[in-house]
């Protein structure tokens, strides 16, 4: 018998997951179906979207084979029914207090902080390069952790290493770049593009650095498909270029500058972005999502 939801106490809720207590040492990481763009969550939510993720991260975290937070597998008895496929049973770890980012390319606040500045969190980068540009070589770009509501902001290496140390800025420059370098080598060899991608660590009992969180999601990446790459513009998201269109197209009404609420996406909207997310998953791991556990 699979434990009830309910039995477990829930810790907290972040834009798209909901975190629990299994034990003093383990937590149960659940991710809704909720989606969010330009800073809202939006309505109705992208069914399978949790599902999909989870499954995304699973496949990374096989694949990369770096110490991970996993504490079981996708089915693991303590994921209650209603929550598999959507859950990660993790090791409880103290959580580093810096977004580790990797960028190959330049984008977002990326792109912003080199027109101000031509560098990128002291980061010294070519004149001339330009939206969605490739970087000569990928960069470690960490940010602070906001509170919720908050943005997080681009910090230079030097704020790593009075807030963290030096050792532990280094270990975790090094790791950030050597994981985003694997990961975009394999999206390449399936027409991928990973231009960025935010990794969060835990530390290990030894001090190591433990890979926690989730891992080269959609939602903690940016991937483009490599078919369509033309830099000079804002390249199309993989997975919420359908979404975006819609909501700043003509047929939302929604005025984005006004920052009200997005109306509800239309149902052809929010089915269209289900096989979007599906696509990427099954296209980056070469697996059936039809393969991945639901609940019952
Ligand atoms: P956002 O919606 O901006 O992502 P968030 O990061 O606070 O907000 P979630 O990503 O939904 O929210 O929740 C995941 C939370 O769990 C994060 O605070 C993350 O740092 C934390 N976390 C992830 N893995 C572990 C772990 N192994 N041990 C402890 N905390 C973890
Ligand atoms: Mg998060």
């Amino acid at each position: 018998m699979r434990p009830e939801l309910q039995s477990y106490r829930h810790l907290a809720s972040g834009k798209v997951r909901e975190i629990y207590e299994i034990d003093a040492d383990t937590l149960l990481l659940v991710a809704s179906d909720r989606i969010s763009a330009y800073d809202h969550i939006l309505r109705p939510a992208i069914p399978d979207k949790g599902r999909i993720l989870t499954a995304m991260s699973f496949f990374w975290f096989e694949t990369l084979g770096v110490p991970n937070h996993l504490a079981g597998g996708p089915t693991d008895e303590r994921i209650p029914a209603e929550a598999l496929g959507r859950s990660m049973v993790v090791r409880r770890l103290p959580m580093v207090q810096v977004e580790c980012v990797a960028r190959g390319y330049l984008t977002g606040s990326g792109l912003l902080d080199y027109r101000a500045s031509g560098s990128v969190c002291g980061v010294a980068l070519p004149a001339g390069l330009d939206e969605a540009s490739r970087l000569p070589e990928p960069i470690f770009t960490p940010a602070t952790k906001a509170a919720q509501g908050d943005h997080d902001e681009n910090i230079s290496f030097e704020r790593v290493v009075e807030q963290e140390g030096a050792d532990l800025a280094d270990r975790l420059r090094s790791a950030t770049l050597d994981i985003y370098r694997r990961g975009a080598q394999l999206a390449a060899e399936r027409g991928i593009i990973l231009a960025d991608t935010k990794f969060e660590f835990g530390s290990g009992a030894d001090g190591e650095l433990v890979l926690a969180d989730e891992v080269l999601t959609p939602d903690s990446s940016r991937y483009w498909e490599a078919a369509t790459y033309q830099p000079g513009q804002v390249q199309p998201s993989f997975d919420k270029q359908i979404v975006r269109n819609w909501l700043t197209g003509p047929d939302s009404g929604w005025d984005r500058a006004a920052d009200t609420t997005p109306p509800a996406l239309p149902e052809d909207v929010v089915a269209r972005t289900r096989e979007r997310y599906i696509e990427a998953y099954e296209w980056i791991s070469q697996r059936s999502f039809a393969d991945w556990p639901d609940h019952d």
